[in-house]
């Protein structure tokens, strides 16, 4: 049986945006009914909790909206709905790490905020869920060391830049848009991140296929290997690197992001690493595309956890 956290509160109400909030629900709704997953709702995150990682002041500005240029930065229309919704969100990714590290897997239908600062928001993303989630399961005793499998469409930059105090995290990004200005296309061959000795990245070249995702994920378990087996994997299992993805240079299809999560899973599962996943990004315009992708996790999931 495979948890899956998700409340309908995750969808603040901000209007329409490129954003598919609504997917949350779609994902959840797609899920009900289905053998061998249950979906739960989370507790929201406690304000001690996004202050290991988020600045007094960031986190003030989110909860009451003021200074609205600091509470907007991650570029959502700041309302009094939205410290609710990512409160709960944070909280759907704390309590799928927290049942990882019980049941070997478990899932939160929301985002991992990879783009989030300690200061600030970027890209969507107020408080960054991974290494929340981290921090809490950290600070309880109950995982000491931690590494986010980022898979992802963007270079998950947030996430690098709060590895640089936390010798116990690390970071994997393998991404095929450099995220810096989010233009389609990006050449990521020239534009390359700078890595740290707890953050690696991998850059996919444009039109990349199965073959070349593949020998990314190999390259990036061997990179976690490296570091030191962690107590925990975050995987941020990215819907947009699918190929109709408005921000998608790569040429992968349903069956290739499929073959890619059931390559993490088995990946977690053979070297006995606790894995929780979050759905990430995704922005093909027929939303039902994007619902397809991450449902294909969860079809991924069963075929390796039974
Ligand atoms: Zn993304």
């Amino acid at each position: 049986m495979i948890t899956a956290y998700h409340d309908p509160g995750f969808a603040a109400p901000i209007g329409d945006h490129v954003m598919p909030m609504r997917k949350f629900q779609l994902v959840a709704g797609a899920l009900a009914g289905r053998a061998g997953v249950r979906v739960e709702a989370p507790a929201p995150i406690e304000v001690d909790e996004l202050l290991r990682v988020h600045t007094p002041a960031y986190v003030e500005a989110v909860r009451s909206g003021e200074p609205r240029a600091l509470a907007e930065s991650q570029k959502f229309p700041w309302s009094p709905l939205l410290w609710p919704s990512v409160r709960l969100t944070n909280g759907g990714a704390l309590a799928a790490a927290r049942r990882a590290l019980d049941d070997g897997v478990a899932a939160a239908l929301a985002s991992g905020f990879h783009h989030a600062h300690a200061h600030h928001g970027e890209g969507f993303c107020t408080f960054n869920g991974l290494v929340v989630a981290a921090e809490a399961l950290r600070a309880a005793g109950r995982a000491l060391r931690v590494a986010v499998f980022d898979l992802d469409l963007h270079y998950g930059n947030g996430t690098a830049s709060l590895c640089a105090s936390r010798p116990w995290l690390f970071n994997c990004s393998i991404y095929g848009n450099d995220y810096w200005q989010n233009k389609p296309y990006a050449d990521v061959e020239t534009v390359r991140h700078a890595d740290g000795g707890n953050h690696v990245s991998f850059a996919l070249p444009n039109g990349s296929g199965r073959a070349e995702l593949f020998a990314a994920l190999e390259r990036g378990a061997a990179a976690i290997r490296a570091w030191g087996r962690p107590d925990l994997v975050l995987y941020q299992a990215g819907a947009d690197p699918y190929r109709e993805d408005p921000y998608s240079p790569l040429a992968l299809d349903h069956d290739d992001l499929r073959e890619r999560d059931r390559w993490v899973f088995a990946w977690a599962k053979r070297e006995a690493l606790p894995i929780a996943w979050v759905l990430a990004g995704g922005y093909t315009r027929d939303v039902s595309k994007v619902v397809a992708v991450h449902v294909g996790t969860f079809d991924a999931a069963q075929s390796v956890f039974g």
